[in-house]
């Protein structure tokens, strides 16, 4: 997808605050480090766009960035912190919540998942959370350029074994620094959005 307009619009913590324009919306989804901002600012080519490796347990917000005057990519922080409060844990897991329930404009949800390694019980909570809601779903198993290319079989079994994706949802390896899969990512956002 070619980049003609990019704006960090909406940084939200509730509905309130969400952005009123009702451009389509796609959100994304992972553990925190998991490789978030940088699928984010390899998707909008850009090297800072997102803020890469966010400290957890720091005040968390959802962003809005407003692509191409034409939609959003919703950037949901991370989930599964280990540093920070049950009490904190609960506050952030209802601002997900609410995001995803009541969201009307929320076209598809992308999942990150560290392709190096088995999906975690977070990894499922979530996948089940998002099929549970029945939201349009892309598996993105991100940082596959650590992956040997004898082994990406190997790596979609065992996502798709681990999470029981369903069989619309697809799955999809990707790497931030060597850009594989882009284009099939911008295709899945395109194809959402366009719907
Ligand atoms: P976030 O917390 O989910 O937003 O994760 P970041 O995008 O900040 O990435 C966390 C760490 O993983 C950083 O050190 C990134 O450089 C690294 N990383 C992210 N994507 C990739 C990737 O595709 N390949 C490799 N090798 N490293 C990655």
């Amino acid at each position: 997808m070619q980049i003609k307009n990019l704006k960090m619009d909406i940084s939200a913590v509730s509905a309130q605050q969400y952005p009123t324009d009702n451009l389509a919306e796609i959100a994304l989804l992972g553990r925190s480090n998991v490789g978030k901002s940088s699928l984010i600012n390899t998707l909008v080519q850009r090297k800072k766009f997102a803020r890469t490796s966010s400290t957890p347990g720091k005040t968390q917000t959802l962003n809005f960035y407003q692509v191409n005057e034409a939609f959003y990519l919703v950037d949901v922080p991370g989930y599964g912190y280990a540093r920070v409060s049950k009490q904190q844990r609960a506050q952030f897991g209802q601002m997900i919540e609410e995001y995803l329930t009541t969201r009307s404009v929320l076209q598809g949800v992308i999942i990150l998942v560290d392709g190096r390694h088995e999906p975690t019980a977070d990894d499922v909570s979530m996948y089940q959370f998002v099929r549970y809601y029945q939201l349009p779903a892309l598996i993105v198993a991100t940082k596959m350029d650590k992956v040997k290319k004898n082994q990406w079989n190997k790596t979609v079994q065992t996502v798709t074994n681990t999470l029981n994706l369903n069989s619309t949802d697809q799955l999809q390896l990707f790497s931030a620094l060597n850009k594989s899969g882009q284009s099939e990512v911008w295709h899945w956002i395109s194809t959402r959005i366009n719907n």
